[in-house]
């Protein structure tokens, strides 16, 4: 990989990251009030800091729940190099971009709280999630031929390495 500087713009710079970085793989968020989430704009939790911490357990305990686990499993499993490819890299982002992983992981979660009202009302609306699964059809159908275009063909050794490398280094394993 050709060395500089790096530019990010955040929605396409998962080439940078070798994919989602949420559930704790490099990256999670708390609220202001304890909530642990995996991303910032993933507004669901199970553990709350204070809670944790009341309770003799730890930060490192949120990063070993259901919903955390089974995020890295989901970025471990679509972001490492299969047949010879890494999928598309644009399309990397778990709630966005892969929604119906997205809803599918979540409902597979006990006692997953929304951060507020309209998080909640989100998760339980299915013409919410039928939208933006429909989104995802309509953009990979865009995204997914330039993806082949300009970087699969360009790149793709490239990027399985790096992929590989990021997801060994930086995957959190459960063993
Ligand atoms: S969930 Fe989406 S916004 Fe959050 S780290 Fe993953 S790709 Fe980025």
């Amino acid at each position: 990989m050709n060395k500089g500087p790096a530019v990010a713009d955040f929605w396409n710079s998962a080439e940078l990251t070798s994919g989602c970085i949420s559930c704790g793989k490099h990256y999670f968020y708390i609220d202001w009030d304890g909530n642990i989430m995996p991303c910032v704009f993933i507004p669901y939790y199970q553990d709350n800091l204070k809670d944790l911490y009341a309770n003799g357990k730890s930060i490192m305990d949120a990063m070993f729940s259901d919903l955390f686990t089974k995020g890295r499993a989901w970025q471990k499993d679509n972001f490492t190099k299969k047949d010879g490819k890494v999928r598309n890299l644009m399309m990397p982002c778990l709630v966005r971009d892969n929604h119906k992983d997205f809803v599918s992981i979540v409902k597979s979660c006990e006692g997953v709280k929304g951060e507020d009202q309209a998080a909640t009302d989100a998760l339980n609306s299915d013409e919410y999630h039928a939208d933006l699964e429909q989104f995802d059809e309509d953009l990979k159908k865009i995204e997914d031929p330039y993806w082949e275009e300009h970087y699969e063909m360009k790149d793709s050794e490239e990027n399985s390495s790096e992929a590989e490398k990021s997801a060994e280094k930086g995957t959190m394993e459960e063993e």
